[in-house]
């Protein structure tokens, strides 16, 4: 069985094909160090690294490279602002990304190329462009020469005639056609420079990519990834330069993620509007965006809202009570496994279905909803009664531990100790709720002690006032209760 994936180039699922067999080069756009980031700005790095691990699951050798943009008015307009060095500004932010990534748990890439570190590679491919006359120089700036190159659109689909007309806003004189491009500019007074043919400048946006994949990567890559926004200019530029330098293909596969819909109006109850993914895994946890983003295609819009957090927040209690309950069982049943009566069978359809699924176009959705199809058929097996768990249950125990944490490292997500993450889901979840834990303790309390008197009725009264503030009981759950969501 093959991957297939969706190329934009293409507009259409194809066969994955790499260059050179058994390897994929794959590069994804990074992100502007210049603030912290959103939790929008991770739906790349969580869905390729998905991709990434999927990908070497299957046999493939993967070099990962993403980058840092280091220079960009936005970094200098921050660092004037403080009064900084440009480099304070974007190595505070490139510390602050990492260890957003780190808390993720997500598996490192091979390769975080910073612009600054490849100026020299970037004032080469310019000047390879200007002497092969694809690019031209106009008091000390470089511009790109799309008459030049008759592919520029292929990616975007967007036709050089009605780019023009749609020009409205003035032209630069400089410009030989108003949609060229530039490729180096002059600095202007305190802005970083860097010396060049063309004097002291910095280079434009695109052309980075272009240089740190052509230095790292080579000449033609597999896969290009990044959001759909950088389809038009960023990614179409990126072509024009590499297929313009080499004549040969710049990238075969180009894979985009969709777009992260913020619902403003469902999330300004009790998120209050966090969008950075530092404050909302300080709020939530890592673990929550990881499984919300991926019960989603990567290529359909996302939308995240209160209710949307607290379906994750208990899909996810579900999937961890089924991992603590199966080791417990491992440690408390004595003796060997005799049988699992067909339990490994089962998972091995559902290990079919992800591969299937995962295969047609990373399709984490339908992997997710596998992995989930597991655990309501492990939790059937009958692991509510502590007492009478025996050794097939540990068999069918040690069968689902093992299955599943093949796919926890390749997804990064169900690594947590199940018991303290069960406990910071419900926590979330009572918050969420706005669920008085004292009320819910106090009548726990009640009910217990009525049970210990033989009251059914007012035991019973008391489970039912329970459900009505959404807590359910439950006796194989790690607290004996959990938020119920309907
Ligand atoms: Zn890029």
């Amino acid at each position: 069985m093959s991957l297939v994936v969706y190329n934009t180039l293409s507009n259409k699922k194809e066969k994955f094909v790499p260059i050179e067999e058994g390897k994929v080069k794959l590069y994804l756009c990074g992100p502007t160090v210049y603030n912290y980031l959103h939790i929008g700005n991770f739906r790349g790095p969580i869905t390729f690294n998905l991709m990434r691990n999927w990908m070497e699951k299957i046999g493939y050798e993967v070099t990962f490279v993403y980058n840092y943009t280091d220079v960009d008015d936005k970094i200098i307009q921050r660092a004037n602002e403080e009064g900084v060095e440009s480099k304070v500004i974007s190595e505070r932010y490139i510390d602050a990304f990492e260890e957003d990534f780190r808390r993720l748990g997500l598996k490192p890439h091979d390769y975080n190329p910073k612009v600054t570190d490849f100026i020299d590679n970037i004032i080469s491919f310019v000047a390879e462009l200007v002497e092969k006359e694809k690019a031209y120089v106009v008091d000390g700036e470089v511009f790109y020469e799309i008459n030049k190159f008759e592919d520029y659109g292929k990616l975007s689909k967007n036709k050089l005639d009605d780019l023009n007309a749609g020009q409205r806003v003035e032209v630069d004189q400089k410009k030989r056609n108003p949609l060229d491009f530039v490729l180096w500019k002059p600095a202007k007074k305190g802005e970083p420079y860097w010396d060049s043919p063309w004097g002291k400048g910095r280079p434009g946006w695109h052309i980075e990519c272009s240089a740190m994949i052509k230095s790292i990567l080579g000449e033609s890559i597999d896969i290009h990834g990044g959001g759909i926004d950088l389809i038009f200019p960023h990614h179409e530029c990126e072509i024009a330069q590499g297929e313009g330098c080499s004549d040969k293909n710049y990238c075969n596969y180009w894979i985009h993620n969709n777009f992260i819909n913020m619902d403003g109006e469902k999330m300004s109850k009790s998120l209050g509007n966090v969008t950075l993914a530092r404050d909302f895994m300080d709020m939530y946890h890592p673990e929550i965006l990881k499984y919300m983003f991926l019960s989603a295609h990567y290529r359909s819009v996302l939308s995240i809202s209160d209710e949307k957090i607290i379906q994750t927040a208990s899909s996810l209690s579900r999937i961890y009570n089924a991992i603590l309950v199966a080791k417990e069982t491992i440690t408390m049943v004595e003796g060997d496994l005799v049988e699992d009566n067909g339990f490994s069978k089962k998972l091995e359809e559902l290990s079919a279905k992800i591969t299937r699924a995962l295969n047609d176009d990373f399709n984490t959705a339908e992997f997710i909803a596998s992995i989930f199809e597991a655990v309501r058929a492990f939790n059937a097996l009958g692991f509510a009664n502590k007492k009478k768990r025996n050794i097939n249950h540990k068999g069918q125990s040690q069968t689902f531990i093992k299955w599943i944490s093949q796919y926890s490292q390749m997804a990064s997500l169900f690594n947590e100790e199940p018991r303290q993450m069960i406990n910071a889901l419900d926590e979330m979840m009572i918050k969420l709720k706005r669920i008085d834990l004292n009320i819910v303790n106090d009548l726990l309390a009640q009910r217990s002690k009525a049970r210990e008197d033989k009251n059914w009725t007012k035991a019973d009264d008391i489970r039912d006032e329970l459900a009505a503030m959404n807590i359910e009981i439950l006796d194989g759950h790690a607290r004996g209760w959990r938020v119920k969501i309907q």
